[in-house]
């Protein structure tokens, strides 16, 4: 049974930049059906966060596509320090790190070396260990560690350039997970009333709850996004997904800090984790990398967006794409073609099926069961703060979309990170027959609701004075 066509259940992220901040093609990536638009703090000033919000919600409105934003806060991050003129390493050549800038260094006239931004490196890392610099391009071992120097051996030679980002496959950073750049940002992002907030380089579930506790302090409804990036992430993966809200598999880092081989295995178990968990989970980095400079992709691109559409995945997420690639548009309209595509491949066999055990989950479970039973179904639901519309997308109905309403317009922006998931806004009656009657109504406006068509309702109903889980079938008449 082929999915529903009007919506696409895939989700499409895309970070914003140079090629995609202009009004003009932001109204552009929004009417092409991007759902959520994220920040990356990495490149962000403070004035610019503060003026793009504010165009974000200004061209939604006049779209009427009210997209969410993600904050992508930048998380504990090592560099090397700035050079006068690129260093170009040579294989074999020794080579050190100095954690204090100008401490004196043995054979400090032979061997090169440049400033690191960590002062406690030394006390991290082991002789023996891998260095990975400007994304994993540069490879050193480390051969000694003194005073304030580490002294390396270049294995995989190249151009060192100024602040390079530095990766330490397997080290133990103890470095804090939420900075103090990442508070001034999220307080800027909080205030502007951001959506999500993705937390880079999550080691444990430790990483999420003090940032919950932050966002409980700053009154913030926004909802945490753990990005796993490195190999601490990995064996901690069930905690850290248990304690989020959504998961990101970067995979930009996870392919520097982790065998690249083992990405794919990644992935997969993360995404599984997640479904079964009632988690939405975001595939990033590298979809359509070669869009950057060309306006099609590779046939190995276009399978590893199929990949993540056959997995179930909530989201998928663009990058360099369409903050510095010349074709941003065609890239949200090729992610668009291809998971509509894919999503009519869909089977009961390609699900995971999630593990709830409460009876609310249980009535949820008995509504997509109903609707996969039924040829052109749809499932409506209402939720407050998005969790009856999370649990039923966790559920990933085979073919039926979930048009989800909500009274709050955090929550509506929020439901668009959730896959099948269509979200409408709209206040609720007191009475839950009276919502319910509204919604069916604003259904058959819109179009969503056409004769004949089979709609799987879960709500409460009222039953002697008490609310009631229920699903009931309806026909659109
Ligand atoms: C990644 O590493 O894949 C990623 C999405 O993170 P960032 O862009 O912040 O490096």
């Amino acid at each position: 049974m082929p999915a529903n066509t009007t919506f696409r259940r895939t989700k499409i992220i895309f970070t914003l930049g140079p090629s995609s901040e202009s009004e003009e093609m932001l109204e552009k990536l929004i009417s092409a059906g991007a759902d959520v638009v994220r920040l990356n703090m990495a490149h962000a000033t403070l004035d610019w966060t503060r003026m793009i919000i504010k165009r974000i919600r200004k061209v939604s409105a006049k779209v009427g596509r009210d997209v969410a934003i993600m904050m992508d806060i930048k998380g504990p991050e090592i560099r090397t320090g700035d050079l006068a003129v690129p260093i170009e390493l040579k294989p074999g050549e020794i080579f050190d790190f100095t954690v204090r800038p100008g401490a004196p260094r043995e054979n400090s006239e032979e061997i090169r070396s440049v400033d690191v931004n960590y002062k406690d490196l030394l006390n991290d890392i082991a002789v023996g260990d891998t260095v990975l610099v400007d994304s994993g391009l540069i490879r050193l071992e480390v051969l000694d560690k003194k005073d304030a120097h580490i002294r390396c051996r270049v294995l995989v030679p190249g151009e060192l350039k100024s602040r390079r980002h530095i990766n330490l496959p397997g080290v133990k950073v103890n470095l804090p997970a939420f900075t103090d750049k990442d508070r001034i940002d999220s307080a800027v992002g909080i205030e502007a009333g951001i959506d999500f907030l993705a937390l880079s380089f999550v080691r444990e579930a430790a990483d999420i709850t003090h940032l919950r506790e932050f966002l409980a302090k700053n009154n913030s409804h926004a909802r945490i996004i753990a990005k796993i990036e490195d190999q601490s992430a990995i064996t901690n993966l069930d905690e850290i997904v248990r304690a989020c809200d959504a998961l990101m598999v970067a995979r930009g880092d996870l392919g520097i800090e982790c065998p690249f081989e083992d990405l794919p295995v990644i992935q997969r178990r993360a995404v599984n984790t997640c479904i079964a968990e009632g988690k939405p989970v975001i595939i990033a980095t590298h979809m359509l990398e070669s869009m950057i400079s060309q306006p099609v992709p590779t046939r190995a691109e276009i399978t590893d967006v199929a990949n993540a559409v056959y997995e179930l995945s909530d989201c998928v997420m663009l990058s360099g794409e369409t903050t510095v690639g010349k074709y941003p548009l065609e890239c949200v309209q090729m992610l668009d073609k291809i998971a509509r595509r894919i999503e009519q491949e869909e089977s009961p066999d390609s699900r995971t099926i999630s593990v709830f055990t409460s009876e609310k989950m249980k009535v949820l479970n008995s509504a997509v069961v109903l609707a996969d039973g039924l040829p052109n179904s749809k499932i409506v639901t209402f939720t407050k703060q998005g969790f009856v519309a999370g649990g039923l997308a966790a559920l990933r109905p085979v073919h039926s979309p979930i048009l989800a309403f909500t009274p709050f317009p955090e929550t509506y922006r929020q439901l668009r990170l959730l896959r099948a998931v269509e979200p409408f806004l709209m206040p609720f009656a007191s009475d839950p027959e009276v919502t319910i009657e509204n919604a069916l109504a604003l259904l058959r406006r819109l179009g969503h609701a056409n004769i004949g068509e089979k709609l799987v309702i879960a709500s409460d109903i009222v039953v002697e004075d008490r609310f009631v889980d229920s699903v009931q079938l309806r026909t659109v008449r």
